[in-house]
């Protein structure tokens, strides 16, 4: 077999069925270029149309969302679910409400997560889902109608064998708990395995809030101690200030690190002392302002309108925010400012050139589908004590996470040492966990 020309082949295909869906051939056209090193070794992952189908999402909803606003005044915005490979598990992953958001891009976090949750070891499968509505400045009551709204279609879909919501960017506690509420009210049943990030006191899991951020601290330590070098001592970027962000923050600064910066899309913060992650916090998530406003409320840190995060000066950057935030000229950046390690705690935040100029510059580079797996992983966690109808400690799950992201870690160094590209975290991330999927596929037969 001819792979170049056969990936080649699929690829087209893709795009042929795919039009105007740019990041979803993004992230296909980067699992593709990996999988030409398992096609060399076994063609037959090419049989059957095994490619195609995994390419194609088993089912995807899209539907009206009308709410009414604080003016009366009746808004419609547009609700979508790809449930895209249920092999391995329900369909499992967040839900985006962002006005960026349309059926491309949640195509392309629907299959990411196919291959996340696959090297999670967890029993899930991939999907996504969620709204252009865009939640910035909308009152505590539209946000409560707009959720109910959402879910008033989305109940139908969903449950706690066939498909497993949580949160995403704009979907945190509050948004789960008005979906979780209005499910529980048209079902008639209190379901707690439906969704996941859910308060404490009913059927939420401890770690959850702080997981996506500390995976993907551990997974980073994971990758500095394989070459012998730790946090501790460390200047650190961190993009974004959501809940990915803030965790990431915390337990890096935690780790005995120092977070140089962090930033929205209004701009970034210097913070060459350090980040007062109560502070952010409290101004982030409570009082639901801008990074600039941290400023206004602390010595010490700057903010830089519009400027660039990238060009600050640092060791490791942990990318947070959102899709192809770093591209190949930030890319140049961090390694002439002396960057080593890059691990995206966001869903594609590296532009394809960005990650051939940290390859160029023999910077370790982790690839979100492994490095940001926690958030989803302690979700699974979450599932597995609401169907024993138990709650674990706070320690326990953060073990189990830590053993999570140590297990992701080795699995994907192993499999790019078997396959001859060593510390190539990319390749080894979507082997593993495309082989896991390929494998049950091609088991179930031809779906
Ligand atoms: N939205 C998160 C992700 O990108 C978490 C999904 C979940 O917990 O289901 O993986």
């Amino acid at each position: 077999m001819d792979v170049d020309s056969t990936v080649k082949g699929f690829y087209e295909q893709i795009l042929q069925r795919n039009a105007g869906e740019p990041e979803f051939h993004q992230a296909v056209s980067e699992v593709l270029a990996s999988l030409r090193y398992v096609l060399r070794k076994d063609p037959h992952y090419a049989d059957n149309g095994l490619i195609q189908r995994l390419t194609e999402p088993e089912r995807q909803i899209i539907f009206r969302v009308p709410w009414i606003d604080d003016q009366g005044q009746v808004q419609v915005n547009r609700g979508f679910r790809v449930q895209f490979n249920s092999v391995l598990g329900p369909y499992k992953g967040g839900l985006r409400f962002h006005p960026s958001v349309n059926l491309g891009i949640i195509k392309f976090l629907g299959f990411e997560q196919i291959f996340k949750n696959s090297l999670t070891g967890l029993p899930i499968g991939g999907g996504k889902g969620g709204s252009d509505f865009d939640p910035k400045g909308k009152s505590d009551m539209e946000i409560m109608r707009f959720c109910q709204s959402f879910m008033t279609e989305l109940e139908r879909h969903i449950g706690d064998k066939v498909d497993v919501p949580a949160g995403d960017i704009g979907v945190g506690g509050r948004e789960i708990g008005y979906l979780f509420g209005q499910y529980r009210r048209m079902t008639g049943r209190h379901v707690s395995g439906t969704l996941t990030g859910k308060g404490l006191t009913w059927g939420g899991s401890l770690v959850r809030t702080e997981a996506t951020g500390y995976g993907c601290v551990y997974f980073t330590q994971e990758m500095m101690a394989s070459r012998g070098d730790r946090l501790h001592g460390a200047k650190v970027i961190i993009s974004g200030s959501g809940n990915v962000a803030i965790y990431a923050i915390e337990k890096a600064q935690e780790l005995g690190a120092t977070v140089v910066a962090f930033s929205d899309s209004s701009g970034y913060v210097s913070t060459p002392d350090g980040v007062d992650v109560e502070l952010l916090r409290d101004i982030k998530e409570v009082r639901r302002l801008r990074v600039s406003d941290y400023v206004k409320e602390t010595n010490g840190a700057t903010f830089h309108k519009g400027g660039n995060i990238w060009e600050t000066e640092a060791d490791v950057a942990l990318p947070c925010a959102t899709q192809n935030e770093l591209d190949g000229e930030a890319a140049k950046l961090l390694a002439d400012h002396g960057v080593k390690y890059v691990a995206e705690g966001a869903n594609m935040p590296c532009t394809h050139d960005a990650i051939q100029v940290f390859k160029k510059r023999k910077i370790d580079f982790a690839p979100g589908k492994a490095a940001n797996a926690g958030g989803v992983a302690t979700s699974a966690l979450e599932m597995q004590q609401n169907a024993s109808r138990d709650s674990w400690t706070f320690e326990y799950t953060d073990k189990r996470l830590r053993d999570i992201m140590r297990n992701i870690f080795k699995n994907a160094a192993r499999t790019a040492e078997d396959y001859d590209v060593p510390r190539d975290f990319v390749v080894g991330a979507n082997i593993a966990g495309f082989k896991k999927v390929a494998d049950a596929m091609i088991a179930q037969g031809v779906i």
